[in-house]
């Protein structure tokens, strides 16, 4: 197959970024998903899923810190926390920073994904995988919330764009799913496209997490290679004050978790739910 020479993203027919290819590290069909791994000047290694971009190793720190640290610090008192999809290690490498997690489950569909970005994107999990308090199951994320006896206090959904694989994880029997599987306080958030581009994913995940969560939002965070402006994450809980808590306080927290990020400040945490208007339209 012909190295090409950019990479063209596909997620929308009217508008898309394109990366300059310097070298293609990996490119195979899995059972489940196209994938390819390639090196861009700019955003060094990168990796795409259906002709969609799932993660740089330039930009990826902001969308891994936001979706671990928000919900860790804002729960507490976090000890088992579930990942599903979360394939190139990004988000355990996060989660696993906390030392009040005790138990990571990661529950990745495509296991080819998880075997790729530990050899190709070695720099994502950095040694996450070979956490003892790391667990990994390769299934569907759908069928895992579903069966599983399991409580989890922060659920992460890391997933692809609700098409292809990713679609059942866009739904409000998944949402009504992983509520079952949070305990009392437990948070649930989500990758939830970029409103400008992608509003309907916000709609669409209000309207279907309303009829389970007491307190659902949105915040965000702008990840240069997710195109079209600032990303919105996905938040629902019973525990209404945990989306309230004070800068003073995520900031003690923070301090006594005492590691170190690129992008994640208690400031930031709590300036990421101020939503602009645009988005906050959204929410019907
Ligand atoms: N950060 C990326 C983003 O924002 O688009 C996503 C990261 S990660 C690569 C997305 C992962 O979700 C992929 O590894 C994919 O295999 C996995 N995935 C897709 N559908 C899934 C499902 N139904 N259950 C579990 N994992 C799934």
């Amino acid at each position: 197959m012909e190295n090409p020479e950019y990479f063209d993203e596909v997620l929308h027919g009217d508008y898309g970024q394109r990366l300059k290819v310097e070298r293609v590290l990996y490119r195979d069909k899995t059972e489940h998903q196209d994938l390819i791994i390639f090196e861009n000047a700019r955003f060094g290694r990168v990796m795409a899923l259906d002709g969609i971009v799932q993660t740089t190793e330039g930009d990826e720190h902001i969308y891994h810190e936001m979706m671990a640290h928000v919900p860790i610090l804002a729960h507490g008192q976090a000890s088992r926390v579930l990942i599903v999809g979360g394939g190139d290690g990004g988000m355990a490498r996060e989660v696993l920073k906390h030392k009040s997690v005790e138990e990571l489950t990661m529950v990745e569909i495509d296991g080819g994904v998880v075997d790729f970005c530990r050899e190709y994107l070695p720099n994502h999990n950095a040694g996450a995988f070979d956490d003892p308090r790391f667990n990994l199951v390769i299934t569907d994320g759908c069928k895992f919330v579903k069966e599983t006896d399991k409580r989890f206090d922060v659920i992460i959904i890391d997933s692809t764009d609700p098409i292809g694989p990713g679609a059942v994880l866009f739904t409000e029997e998944f949402y009504a799913d992983c509520k079952s599987c949070l305990t009392e306080n437990g948070i649930l958030v989500t990758q939830n496209g970029v409103p400008a581009v992608q509003g309907f994913e916000v709609t669409n995940s209000w309207e279907r997490m309303g009829p389970h969560y007491k307190d659902v939002a949105f915040y965000l965070a702008t990840v240069p290679t997710y195109q079209g402006g600032p990303m919105a994450f996905g938040w629902a809980t019973d525990d209404v004050t945990a989306r309230l808590l004070p800068v003073a306080e995520i900031e003690k927290r923070f301090q006594e978790a005492d590691f170190e990020t690129r992008y994640y400040t208690p400031a930031v945490h709590v300036a990421a739910f101020a939503l602009p208007r645009y988005v906050s339209d959204l929410l019907v």
